[in-house]
């Protein structure tokens, strides 16, 4: 199958160009052509800027049932969706409570359900690859279902339903987190994350199987959730081979006890463990020491900046520009689905920087959609994804520039307006493998995603 896709202006990676000419064999982008002022015929007319998929390289579907009901003041409205009245959660912890009541009501079905409606939201978002961080993988008291991985495979079949690419980040989560002096067992909500062991975590997930839109990964929860003793070396070796993520520094309070406990940072007790890798992306990296940094960075590790998430829990500032002068590559994710919109949390990093530092200019447009695009998709084991170039998956989505938000700024600045500008209500198009799977502002396989999103939530609160 052949198509050709005429895009009024593209995003070519350092620049935007006016009219593109993309031809599309099968699920890959066979040849680019620049300077090509009108859609041949029988093009496919993509008006707006195109830009290659973007990447959510960190997501927890199940939070999206949260959106709206865990800010202060909540508690007046009504109830929590596990029924469970709200205690005004003023911390990432309190927070961190009435997420856990939502993660209480989820069975495999009720979980592909809402993740098809999540990951339909994010093809309309202009996403067309997640970082599926997944740790909910037992029944409520950690029995495993009968297919022990019921849970994972529900979220790779969602994502197929939802049309977009999905990197199953399977999580090990084998402690209740750590005081100064031990890691506490899994208890309450906790107990279904467990598989008791490394070694049993490994029997479970040596099981998952990629599949065309799907790739399986790994993670570690966080140094809250797994030890030494449990083995960070031979997880590392296990995994050499795949994306792996790890929560890391996202709370002072984690820090403070890993220096108690360990007499070093999370950054350093991986580091001494071999953890970093190039296959590696620490999630958040929030509150690192200057040391910590230069270790990620030799080690070319990838972090996730989820800047909608971090102000919303009041995590705190990451240092991103450090990080990426160390070597980091960046990428990014919408976390606890405050909002889903790639362009927010791009532009945040910047605008987070200048208001912490008083000085504008720290990432440019290029840098903030390279995150986006084709370092995203690099961190979740898709390298050959969110580029348009010969060979890429035909992976790109489009958004208008007559909009109220992207109307009036001249065309080469159309990438500085997507990042410092536009929002995911701009996207009109979404084509993942060379199928168009948003039209129009329309989802072509979930036709009402409002609708299934409120569907989905309201099940979990009856
Ligand atoms: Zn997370």
């Amino acid at each position: 199958m052949q198509v050709t896709y005429w895009l009024e202006n593209a995003w070519l990676g350092t620049h935007a160009e006016p009219g593109i000419a993309l031809t599309v064999a099968d699920d890959r982008i066979a040849e680019v052509r620049t300077g090509v002022e009108r859609p041949p015929a029988g093009a496919a007319v993509l008006r707006g800027l195109t830009l290659p998929g973007l990447a959510n390289a960190h997501s927890h579907a199940f939070h999206r049932a949260l959106r709206g009901t865990a800010q202060i003041g909540s508690e007046a409205g009504g109830q929590a969706p596990a029924g469970g009245r709200l205690s005004a959660p003023t911390s990432f912890w309190s927070w961190r409570d009435v997420m856990y009541g939502v993660a209480q009501a989820l069975d495999p079905d009720s979980y592909f359900t809402l993740a098809r409606a999540v990951y339909a939201e994010m093809a309309l978002a202009g996403i067309t690859c997640v970082g599926e961080f997944h740790y909910l993988h037992h029944q409520g008291d950690g029995t495993p279902y009968g297919n022990p991985n019921a849970m994972g495979e529900a979220l790779i079949a969602a994502a197929g339903e939802a049309g977009i690419r999905i990197t199953l980040l399977d999580a090990a989560y084998l402690h209740g987190g750590f005081t100064r002096t031990s890691y506490r067992p899994l208890e309450g909500p906790q107990l279904r994350f467990g598989d008791g062991t490394a070694d049993r975590w490994y029997d479970r997930w040596s099981q998952l199987k990629g599949e065309g839109h799907a790739k399986i990964g790994a993670a570690v929860h966080s140094v809250r959730a797994f030890s030494d003793r449990d083995g960070y070396r031979v997880f590392a070796e296990r995994t050499a081979e795949v994306p792996t993520h790890v929560h890391l520094s996202e709370q002072t309070a984690e820090n403070d006890a890993c220096l108690a406990l360990h007499g070093r940072t999370p950054t350093r007790l991986l580091a001494d463990s071999g953890f970093w890798q190039r296959n590696t992306t620490a999630v958040h990296a929030t509150h690192l020491t200057a040391g910590d940094t230069a270790l990620l960075g030799a080690a070319g590790s990838t972090v996730c900046m989820c800047p909608t998430t971090e102000r919303d829990l009041a995590d705190g500032i990451g240092p991103a520009p450090q990080l990426r002068r160390a070597g980091c590559p960046m990428s990014l994710g919408s976390d606890s689905h405050a909002v889903i919109d790639l362009f927010e949390e791009a532009r945040a990093v910047e605008l987070n920087e200048r208001l912490r530092a008083r000085t504008r200019g720290h990432w440019t447009a290029a840098q903030l959609l390279r995150a986006a695009t084709e370092d995203g998709h690099a961190s979740l084991g898709w390298p050959d994804a969110g580029k348009l170039e010969a060979g890429a998956l035909a992976d790109f989505t489009t958004i208008a520039l007559d909009s109220v938000r992207t109307a009036g700024p001249p065309a080469r600045l159309a990438g500085e307006t997507a990042v410092f500008a536009a929002t995911a209500a701009d996207v009109r198009h979404t084509v993942v493998g060379g199928r168009q799977i948003v039209r129009d502002g329309q989802h072509q396989s979930v036709q009402d995603v409002p609708a299934a999103l409120a569907d989905a939530i309201g099940a979990l609160r009856d």
